[in-house]
């Protein structure tokens, strides 16, 4: 395989990360693609056409935005979404179905790019998995995510190499198990005074993100 720089930066978010290496790479790509919005594109005409026919991004993503506090780029996008809002009650003043109408719109923009960040990600790295390095670092880190774990199960070849690593998952996923037994016993100890912490404490919070993804990976 020749290697390029989203085979390292998948290398390395697997290397470092303390978390799923696949939600880390989505969130900063698709951070890269916001703030490239805010920056330069919010003032791009062809962009500014893609968002009105989406009517703006969905609120996932316009949260993302928001916590960005660029009012600038905020006030331009939104000042086509009140006149597209204003355009609508003009052209529909029959008052029917409204609602369902106003919702029929093009997908967000940037939920259809953490999809495709998702399929280049994930594409890097079921064809890296050949390779010794990224093999090593996946298994010996083994930091995934059950929606990204079966992402690649579903596309992996190699039916050993499949085993090997849903056998692991499970033990992960036992494990984190036990650790939230022993965090709801040490909680009930707690209560009745005889234990001031635990060193499960955070367990509940991996265990989300074990199970989930991280926190706004897996809108789409
Ligand atoms: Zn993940
Ligand atoms: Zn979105």
């Amino acid at each position: 395989m020749e290697k390029h720089t989203p085979y390292f930066k998948v290398l390395d978010a697997f290397q470092q990360s303390s978390s799923c290496g696949l939600c880390l790479l989505e969130k900063d790509a698709l951070r890269s693609y916001l703030e490239a919005f805010l920056y330069e594109n919010v003032n791009d005409p062809k962009s500014r056409a893609i968002l009105k026919a989406s009517r703006g991004y969905c609120s996932s993503h316009t949260d993302e935005l928001v916590g960005r506090h660029d009012v600038l780029a905020l006030s331009i996008l939104y000042r086509d979404q009140c006149l597209e809002a204003d355009s609508f009650l003009e052209k529909n003043k029959k008052f029917k179905n409204q609602y369902k109408k106003w919702n029929q719109h093009e997908f967000c923009p940037a939920c259809k790019q953490a999809q495709q960040i998702r399929k280049h990600y994930l594409g890097i790295l079921i064809q890296g998995l050949q390779e010794e390095e990224l093999r090593t670092a996946f298994l010996n880190h083994f930091q995934i995510c059950m929606k990204h774990f079966l992402l690649i199960t579903d596309q992996l070849q190699d039916s050993s190499f499949k085993k090997q690593i849903v056998q692991k998952m499970q033990m992960q996923l036992k494990f984190l198990a036990q650790e939230l037994d022993q965090y709801c016993q040490d909680i009930q100890k707690n209560a009745n005074g005889s234990l001031l912490d635990s060193p499960y404490h955070s367990s509940w919070k991996r265990a989300i993100e074990a199970v989930a993804g991280q926190p706004g990976v897996f809108i789409v």
